[in-house]
């Protein structure tokens, strides 16, 4: 809805907003930036086939603008990593029996819950991996969910199969990220139009011809150049073809997989206020993805962040960027780059890998990275005695420091004061495994090099170097155990809905610090 993306940035808003069809760049707007685990050409002629029924056929009347149209519940999404002969297999000779078989299973998608409204447009943000595009194509059912709801103008679309999920789909449609990719190189723009069009039976040639003309000037292109082919066009012009063919049969709802993600940033604005005015037109609704916050800003009603399959805050745009509650949503925000030659200095850097959708971190999946772990309850701590034994933990577990006598990392850590009674115990035990006061200089470099490689404590060997990376790991396993793996953090997956101070109906965030 425009009035709600009225303060999207300056800097976009006002770019120009038609582009020329005779632009036929092939600079900077280009996929140079598209990433690989974008969609095929495949994927995208998949999907145009598949769509369904011509559009007028829609009921999208019977959805009041504001409610409702798709509703997501505990979906799931989960992929089987294991093929081949001996697939799940795995051999542990510290076991018995030594073979077991089991699943692995990527947790893409992890028991997610929301709703878009119709005639928003729903931002979905997250880092590269988090399961956003599994979640968009699971939404349009291009991906079958494992478990959960998906609910499209009240009509479950997980149960829907064969014809019936057919004349769905002409409702539903995706826009790739990649313009080049999903565009097929031996068809015209103008064939490429019409395709989900005549797939349908939707007009005779001199009608469809005539709505591909029309959708070329409604996304700002020339339609005399009905008759080139997409190598003729720039990357941004490639994407306003993509935009006409998703318009073709006349959906309801569009899901926006990173579709200005390749494009150069003047070019983005250009589509992105397209895609605004056509929703505006078409009383369209948007689920779009993106990694990017400045673009989310701009295009979005409201926004999820999601992270390692898991949707950990929801709200209005302006309360989310304005009243972030989440750890995860504050270090995104953090991140977005400040064009400010004063600003130096990295600003909220995300610290650490995100882990394995394999084996994701029990009770809150961003505790592993979380800068405001909750404290273990079973100690007493003051605020400064816990914030000096996280960021200890944290530097041993990633071996961000350099090597260290015990004192020094107590002057270092602690002001040279433990913490009090048995944290104090085990802080201490921890320093005396990683301190340096006992090793010759060779076996501390040694170490180090072997320590950036270890994953576990055992194998320890005779051999100064074998030795401290064993007891870098024992104290790595110390403090995690102590005090990580205690915190309700690691204990329960948190739930929790807020009220919003910046305006709109409510703030989701799933944070324990939130209780
Ligand atoms: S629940 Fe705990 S680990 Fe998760 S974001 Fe909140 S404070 Fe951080």
């Amino acid at each position: 809805m425009a009035a709600a993306r009225a303060n999207g940035p300056t800097e976009v808003n006002t770019m120009s907003e038609r582009t020329s069809g005779t632009d036929t760049g092939t600079g900077a707007d280009t996929n140079a930036n598209a990433s690989t685990d974008t969609d095929t050409p495949s994927d995208a002629g998949q999907f145009a086939s598949e769509a369904g029924q011509f559009g007028s056929e829609m009921s999208g009347e019977t959805v009041p603008y504001g409610e409702p149209l798709v509703e997501i519940e505990g979906l799931k999404k989960y992929f089987d990593q294991s093929s081949g002969l001996f697939s799940g297999v795995s051999v542990d000779t510290s076991q018995f029996p030594p073979i077991s078989v089991g699943e692995e299973r990527v947790k893409a998608v992890d028991d997610v819950t929301f709703d878009i409204r119709r005639g928003e447009t729903l931002g979905l943000v997250g880092e590269s991996g988090c399961g956003k595009s599994t979640l968009g194509r699971t939404i349009l059912r291009l991906l079958e969910p494992t478990a959960g709801r998906i609910s499209f103008k009240g009509e479950d679309l997980a149960t829907l199969s064969g014809e019936d999920l057919r004349t769905k789909r002409s409702e539903i449609q995706m826009i790739f990220q990649d313009p080049q990719a999903s565009l097929d190189p031996r068809l015209t723009i103008g064939q490429i139009i019409e395709e989900p069009m005549h797939a349908h039976g939707m007009l005779d040639d001199e009608g469809r011809e005539a709505r591909a003309k029309d959708l070329l000037e409604r996304v700002g292109l020339d339609p005399h150049h009905y008759n080139r082919y997409p190598h003729a066009f720039s990357g941004g012009q490639r994407q306003r073809v993509n935009l006409a063919r998703a318009l073709s049969v006349n959906p309801d709802f569009i899901v926006c997989d990173e579709p200005v993600s390749a494009l150069d940033v003047s070019i983005q604005a250009q589509v992105l206020n397209t895609m605004e005015r056509l929703q505006d037109e078409f009383g369209l609704t948007y689920l779009f993805i993106a990694h990017d916050l400045s673009v989310i800003r701009h295009i979005s009603d409201r926004v999820a962040v999601m992270y390692l399959g898991n949707i950990v805050e929801l709200a209005d745009k302006e309360e989310l960027f304005e009243n972030p509650q989440h750890p995860y949503t504050e270090a995104l925000l953090e991140s977005i780059p400040v064009p400010d030659p004063r600003e130096t200095g990295a600003r909220g850097v995300l610290e650490g890998e995100v882990p394995s959708p394999v084996d994701p971190p029990s009770g809150c999946r961003f505790r592993t990275r979380c800068p405001r772990l909750i404290a273990p309850e079973a100690y007493e701590w003051t605020d400064e005695e816990w914030a000096q034994t996280r960021a200890f933990m944290r530097a041993v577990k990633r071996r961000t420091f350099e090597p260290m006598t015990a004192a020094e990392l107590r002057a270092d850590f602690f002001g040279g004061t433990l913490p009090q009674g048995e944290p104090g115990r085990i802080v201490e035990e921890a320093i005396e495994l990683v301190a340096t006061d006992h090793e010759s200089a060779a076996e501390v470099t040694q170490a180090g090099q072997q320590g950036e490689t270890a994953t576990d404590g055992g194998q320890a060997t005779a051999g100064g170097g074998q030795s401290r990376v064993v007891a870098w790991n024992s104290a790595t396993t110390l403090l995690l155990e102590s005090f990580a793996e205690q915190s309700i953090c690691a204990r329960e997956r948190p739930a929790y809905e807020i009220e919003p101070e910046y305006g709109g109906e409510s703030h989701f965030t799933a944070c324990h610090l939130q209780r």
